[in-house]
């Protein structure tokens, strides 16, 4: 089983208190992304980490707060989710709430073949939603980690969790790994 993390935007200005888009209680999930990190880097796991990337203007904020602009600190992800020189890290940078907008994401797919993506990140019902949409789409085993997600909406997080066990995705938590 060739196994894929596949990060969603744990970037500061969505996990901590301080940030510009924060989500409430995201801070709480960051032992659960310090784990995993680790285990994929030790395990020798792929980790795919989706970043915003936005420009001081960009037209998505027309939608939501300033977030993720490049060049600021909360754009930049914390310690615990960088693999560092030990790992296989690879970063999509991206403009809009889908990381399949990006022209980089299925090349790099297409290298890693995978046979399983384990999800996790934020926003649940955003742009990790966008992701499992987009990885189930590829025909492959897909399976979100429910302690290492965090949503803005309890209800809007459970419908994309219900969609996803429809999908034939699988739900599981950060200590299976
Ligand atoms: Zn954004």
């Amino acid at each position: 089983m060739n196994t894929v993390f596949f990060d969603v935007d744990t970037q500061l200005d969505f996990l901590y208190p301080a940030g510009s888009l924060y989500v409430p209680g995201a801070e709480t999930i960051v032992p659960a992304l310090a784990r995993l990190t680790t285990y994929a880097s030790t395990h020798g796991i792929p980790i795919v980490s989706t970043m915003d990337a936005h420009t001081g203007a960009d037209p998505e904020f027309a939608t939501w707060p300033h977030h993720c602009v490049v060049g600021c600190l909360g754009q930049r992800k914390p310690e615990a989710t960088l693999a560092g020189s030990r790992g296989r890290q690879h970063f999509i940078t991206k403009q809009h709430v889908d990381c399949f907008t990006s022209a980089a994401l299925l090349p790099l797919l297409a290298e890693l073949q995978a046979d399983h993506y384990v999800v996790y990140g934020v926003v649940t019902e955003v742009c990790v939603r966008n992701a499992i949409r987009g990885l189930l789409a590829t025909g492959k085993r897909v399976t979100v980690l429910a302690d290492a997600i965090k949503e803005l909406d309890a209800e809007a997080a459970q419908s994309t969790l219900a969609d996803l066990t429809t999908a034939g995705g699988a739900i599981g938590a950060s200590t299976d790994y």
